[in-house]
């Protein structure tokens, strides 16, 4: 970030960028929450070339003890990327970057776990990134509050998060690697969206006070609407969803249910409740 130079050109003269999106577009996103039987609650995150998978367990005991908190739980993040999520492999294991992400993580999730309902435990989310290609840390974020959801653990709300920067004099919505590391700045976010509180905030490059609203502001944007994915994923794993009935079989259905049998004293019946909501 910041001072590599390159031949790519990152806009074009329409304003679109290198994978032809709009400045403040969105890289394809797609959640899915419980994908994982053996932890208590997971979920797996692709955003563009991203894959992201979070898992999460406890509230448990905290070991070692003297990481116990007698008043709330602690929750502790691993992020780690695979050796085979980058172009060059990886060296596998925790190195600064990792330390640092899994610290930030994990202070961004103490924010809206109801921490003080489980006084000496732990809760312990891992981020596996399986594919990264830049704002693996808000994939990760993202993806872990959709898991601790899916874990059934009290939070205030879920944290959304994207990242937005600078790049050939345009302030753009989730950099991909090429604009990470040939733009000028890369602010990521993370956001409370209920409350619009802000529980991750790092800037890497440099920006004007002007250039840095208008990123802030285009990652709020961005936050709200990655929030309604990971309702969506919650939904659509909690959510015991209506059966879809052809209009022209339901109506059939009503007509047979509302006709008054002959000789029968039995009045006549309503659609059942959920035939009704499944007609679309
Ligand atoms: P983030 O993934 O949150 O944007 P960085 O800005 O530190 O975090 O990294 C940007 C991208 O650079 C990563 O998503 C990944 O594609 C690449 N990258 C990071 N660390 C390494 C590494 N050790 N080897 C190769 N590529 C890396």
């Amino acid at each position: 970030m910041g001072g590599a130079t390159t031949d790519l050109k990152l806009i074009d003269e329409k304003g679109l960028r290198i994978d032809g999106r709009r400045p403040d577009e969105l890289r394809p996103l797609k959640i899915e929450a419980g994908v994982l039987k053996r932890a208590d609650g997971s979920a797996y995150v692709e955003w563009g070339e991203n894959k992201v998978l979070a898992a999460v367990y406890g509230p448990r005991e905290c070991h070692p003890r003297h990481m116990q908190n007698p008043t709330r739980a602690i929750v502790q993040c691993n992020y780690n990327m695979a050796s085979f999520s980058v172009s060059d492999r990886k060296r596998p294991g925790p190195d600064r970057r990792s330390q640092e992400i899994s610290k930030i993580l994990s202070e961004a999730l103490e924010h809206v776990v109801l921490t003080h309902l489980f006084p000496r435990t732990s809760i312990d989310v891992y981020i596996e990134v399986l594919q990264a290609n830049a704002g693996t840390r808000c994939a990760g974020l993202t993806a872990a509050s959709v898991a601790l959801a899916d874990a059934g653990i009290p939070m205030r709300d879920l944290i959304a998060s994207c990242a937005a920067g600078k790049v050939a004099d345009t302030i753009v919505l989730d950099l991909r690697n090429e604009e990470d590391n040939f733009g000028s700045a890369d602010v990521p976010l993370g956001l409370v969206p209920r409350t619009g509180e802000i529980v991750l905030l790092q800037m890497d490059g440099d920006l004007s006070v002007e250039e840095f609203k208008t990123a802030l502001s285009m990652s709020t944007d961005a936050c709200h609407r990655i929030y309604a994915i990971q309702k969506e994923a919650l939904r659509k794993k909690y959510c015991v969803a209506p059966a879809v009935i052809p209009a022209e079989v339901a109506n059939a259905i009503h007509d047979v249910a509302t006709e008054k049998p002959q000789g029968s004293d039995v009045p006549p019946n309503e659609m059942p409740g959920n035939l009704k909501e499944g007609v679309q």
